[in-house]
């Protein structure tokens, strides 16, 4: 646990704590309060919903950094009889000596084999992996949300009012205000794209990059590409989301997680990316 704690103390989760604060700070107290004020209904109602995604946000960003991705248990030992291993070779990692799971990665970073292993990620200071990747995509979903509100808000909040740009150190603050929170709906609004897109597929980032050329082949031969994994839209997100959509968004509901060594292959024929 002193691991997981020692992981705040890194120079990009403590940047994207102080900015989160910061755009927390500046959209309630600030735009917030001079477009509507707090004082009033609409004012009062517009903070709380900001402060609930706020909320999550920095909930989900905690749960990403504090949970283990998964790492390979002791006692996992290929089934010579696997199917998902299709004739290849035993998959095994060189610098752990051990077999490793299907999906699973050696991550440098970490320096062990992570169970579907997606990205090591600086700004969390953890891989995102097999028992992370809920709350990941939920902290990234609650952030593109913020991101976005926060910026409409400071959009409506400046054309609603006559500001006072004369000061330089007024214009600074804008301008800051303004890069940071276009830069933060852009950043998270693409990021949740692609994340949609790879849990629609049940595709991991490694699994994307390594279908890539597969995908390009059966393009060219005019065949559809399948990834192995991929069970159809509603499993596949079940399986990760879990199973009670009223939990979808929980980040800390990690019930239906299993060992993290054994995935259900689609039984569509299709080439697999995963090595
Ligand atoms: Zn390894
Ligand atoms: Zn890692």
């Amino acid at each position: 646990m002193r691991r997981e704690k020692g992981r705040f103390m890194s120079p990009p989760v403590l940047l994207v704590i102080s900015l989160i604060g910061f755009v927390y700070y500046t959209t309630v107290f600030i735009f917030i309060d001079d477009w509507l004020g707090l004082g009033t209904g609409p004012g009062l109602l517009n903070a709380l919903i900001f402060s609930w995604l706020a909320f999550m946000c920095l909930f989900s960003f905690f749960v990403t950094v504090l949970t283990d991705p998964g790492g390979v248990p002791p006692s996992f030992a290929p089934e010579t009889e696997d199917p998902q291993k299709d004739g290849e070779c035993l998959r095994y990692c060189d610098k752990c000596s051990s077999y490793k799971p299907p999906r699973a990665h050696h991550c440098r970073v970490c320096r062990r084999c992570v169970l579907k292993m997606d990205h090591h990620c600086v700004w969390i200071g953890n891989c995102v992996g097999y028992a992370n990747y809920k709350p990941y995509i939920v902290c990234v979903l609650h952030a593109a949300m913020a991101s976005i509100y926060s910026m409409v808000i400071f959009v409506t909040s400046i054309l609603g009012k006559d500001h006072d740009f004369k000061g330089i150190s007024n214009k600074i603050f804008y301008i800051l205000c303004a890069s940071v929170t276009i830069m933060l709906s852009l950043a998270f609004g693409s990021l949740l794209g692609w994340h949609i897109y790879l849990l629609t597929h049940n595709l991991t980032t490694i699994e994307y990059r390594a279908a890539v050329r597969a995908m390009w082949l059966a393009k060219k031969s005019g065949q559809k590409y399948h990834h192995q994994f991929d069970l159809g839209i509603y499993k596949n997100l079940i399986m990760i989301l879990g199973p009670n959509i009223l939990k979808w968004f929980c980040p800390a509901a990690a019930g239906h997680l299993k060992e993290g060594t054994q995935f259900p292959i689609s039984k569509v024929d299709g080439q697999h990316p995963d090595s």
